[in-house]
């Protein structure tokens, strides 16, 4: 694929994608975007700095219904300051679209603004599980809308020790999900996960580049 031209993206999309500079997609994004798009679950591998956020971020906010004021996306990362960068970055290819709210939720901070910040309303949530996990028992994280489960860099999830909270969260979702795994690595351990939370996943991975 040689350009985003050839997929099919709302004219939002492809004004925002120019206005990042982004003209010809990656290799991860020409392989995972089209079964992003065609609401396949994928998992993904590709080394950091291939543009994976992008790869599940544009289907992501292209499947969005911004009238629907409710968490329709959720993205689970393993360290708030690549939450935050995810939640920057998925802001800045929603841009163009009218009203899209990404919030972020992550430990380490008080949970009470954040209790605040979701009763305004979130189309996106981008969180660390167990913090995430932490909402949806506390019943301040409603998820039974949700179209679209993300879980970013998977293999540090796990190594993190967050497989439980992953598990529990997903008790929190609607069955006919899309679920999308990111991850550098490709350890049996995440061919368990996929096993445990994918429905006949498209296995996509990223030529290794060179230079
Ligand atoms: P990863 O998650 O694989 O480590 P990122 O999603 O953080 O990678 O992307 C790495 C960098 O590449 C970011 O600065 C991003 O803005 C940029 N980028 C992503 N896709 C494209 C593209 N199609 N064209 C140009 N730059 C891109
Ligand atoms: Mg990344």
């Amino acid at each position: 694929m040689s350009s985003f031209n050839n997929l099919d993206l709302s004219a939002s999309m492809q004004a925002n994608l120019a206005q990042l500079g982004f003209s010809v997609p990656t290799d991860i994004q020409a392989r995972a975007l089209p079964h992003c798009l065609a609401g396949r679950d994928v998992i993904a591998m590709a080394q950091t700095g291939s543009g994976k956020t992008a790869a599940f971020g544009i289907g992501l906010i292209e499947s969005l219904k911004p009238k629907l004021f409710a968490v329709q996306g959720l993205v689970l990362c393993p360290t708030r300051e690549l939450a935050d960068q995810v939640a920057k970055a998925l802001r800045e290819l929603a841009r163009a679209q009218e009203n899209i709210k990404v919030l972020t939720l992550c430990g380490g901070v008080p949970i009470g603004p954040q209790i605040g910040s979701l009763a305004h309303g979130a189309h996106i949530v981008v969180g660390t599980p167990g913090r995430v996990a932490d909402h949806l028992r506390k019943g301040t994280l409603d998820l039974k809308r949700l179209s679209t489960l993300v879980l970013d860099e998977a293999d540090r999830m796990l190594d993190m020790g967050f497989q439980e909270a992953m598990e529990e969260i997903l008790g929190y979702t609607p069955a006919q999900r899309q679920t999308l795994m990111f991850s550098a690595t490709w350890p049996g351990s995440i061919r368990k996960l996929s096993a445990g939370f994918q429905d006949n996943p498209v296995d996509v991975r990223a030529q290794v580049e060179s230079g």
